[in-house]
């Protein structure tokens, strides 16, 4: 990565190095200033193609004009007026998710942690009000759910919780596509058993059909509720609505967030009738969760969506990516595997060069992921068009190239 001499860049890093928790570090040298269609541009005024959309968020790519057009309008009528009161915007919303997941009950948050709160203080509350509460929770290794202490807890890397013990209990861990490990973990003491169907956050490892059937029988068997957490395999990004339908499950309780409002903040946890009894009126709260702009904004990218065939068209251009990807793979001998579904792709490389590449992808005009040493991970708009990938497929082989040669 070349050094980034845009002045504008230098002020911002200057501040952020003074005033920011140091949370993040040192980010990518790269400060946004505005974005159109599949493209962000920085405050240089350089153009990248946006490999990474905001970690699956900007679903509609940058300043989409049916997405602004429903916030402005929003915005002009009103934002927020709290859940004293009803709004048509959070009910239309829910009546368009409830109807998606099939027969489902609703509840909205600002965030991925918040819509997995809310799903784990329900399957709780559900087993409470039956007057046979249960503790425990089973979630799987190298699993991401959230930043806030359960959610934390119940991701499956100790870096994200140990510092901040003590943490809530009940979270048992067991090795991702282990069928026999969540057979054994999974009793009549189990609350939930809370899964990823496609790891993104650890590298992009999707499930495997026998070890999330194996999940619906132990669930079946124990009468454990079923929690799916598509916060990042949701809205489309695998070629479907829910990766759920990818394996053709039904969970008892869904949680979305990322791409549900093209990058507004919202986080959704859909229930099916049963689970659902385990909130009675003044269980759970939220102030800012299902405000009228979020929701606002949900409705226009969902219907940005289905007039587009943009998810059928996830599905094909997914399909196009990886036999490029796979093609890229054959020619350039650097990369060792292939995973994800639709627009949700992991590159596998066979050394640790992915810092190195990632770097040389931004000098080229892209912005893609990196997990750990090895892992180049792609979340791009599902709007994007096939020409973009082609050249993207394209330019990676040419930065593979470069470095094999350094
Ligand atoms: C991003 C993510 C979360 C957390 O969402 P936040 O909005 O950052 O709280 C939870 N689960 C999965 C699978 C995610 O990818």
């Amino acid at each position: 990565m070349t050094m980034n001499p845009d002045p504008k860049l230098q002020s911002v890093i200057a501040t952020d190095d003074q005033y920011y928790l140091q949370a993040f570090g040192r980010r990518t040298p790269l400060c946004i200033d505005h974005g159109s269609g599949v493209y962000l541009y920085d405050t240089a005024g350089k153009r990248y193609l946006d490999m990474i959309g905001g970690i699956a968020v900007n679903v509609l790519g940058h300043a989409h004009p049916a997405l602004t057009a429903a916030i402005a309008e929003q915005a002009g009528k009103v934002i927020h007026c709290s859940n004293y009161f009803y709004n048509e915007p959070q009910a239309r919303l829910a009546q368009q998710l409830g109807d998606l997941f099939g027969d489902g009950r609703v509840f909205f948050n600002n965030s991925g942690a918040e819509a997995n709160e809310t799903a784990i203080k329900l399957a709780r509350g559900y087993f409470f009000k039956k007057g046979q509460p249960r503790a425990k929770i089973v979630t799987a290794m190298q699993s991401f759910h959230g930043r806030t202490l359960a959610t934390a807890t119940a991701t499956g890397q100790t870096k994200y919780s140990a510092p901040f013990a003590p943490l809530p209990d009940g979270f048992v861990h067991i090795p991702y596509n282990d069928v026999t490990a969540l057979e054994e973990a999974v009793d009549d003491n189990t609350c939930a058993v809370m899964l990823e169907l496609i790891q993104g956050e650890s590298g992009v490892h999707p499930a495997s059909i026998a070890f999330v059937d194996a999940a619906v029988a132990a669930c079946h068997r124990t009468g454990a509720r079923l929690i799916i957490d598509e916060i990042q395999t949701g809205v489309g990004r695998t070629g479907k609505f829910l990766a759920s339908q990818l394996y053709s499950i039904k969970p008892d309780i869904v949680t979305l967030a990322k791409g549900l409002a093209g990058g507004v903040p919202i986080g959704v946890a859909i229930a099916n009738q049963e689970t659902a009894t385990g909130f009675t009126p003044g269980d759970h709260g939220s102030t800012f969760g299902g405000n009228p702009l979020a929701c606002a904004a949900s409705l226009a990218v969902l219907e940005t969506l289905e007039k587009g065939h943009l998810i059928q068209k996830a599905a094909g251009l997914g399909d196009h990516f990886r036999e490029k990807l796979q093609e890229l793979a054959e020619t350039s001998g650097q990369i060792h595997e292939i995973r994800g579904a639709g627009l949700m792709l992991g590159i596998e490389l066979k050394e640790p060069i992915a810092a190195e590449v990632k770097g040389r992808c931004l000098d080229a005009g892209y912005l893609i992921g990196s997990v750990g040493t090895h892992t180049l991970r792609l979340l791009p708009p599902l709007i994007i068009e096939r020409a973009e990938i082609d050249a993207f497929v394209t330019d990676l082989g040419q930065v593979l190239a470069e470095v094999a040669s350094t």
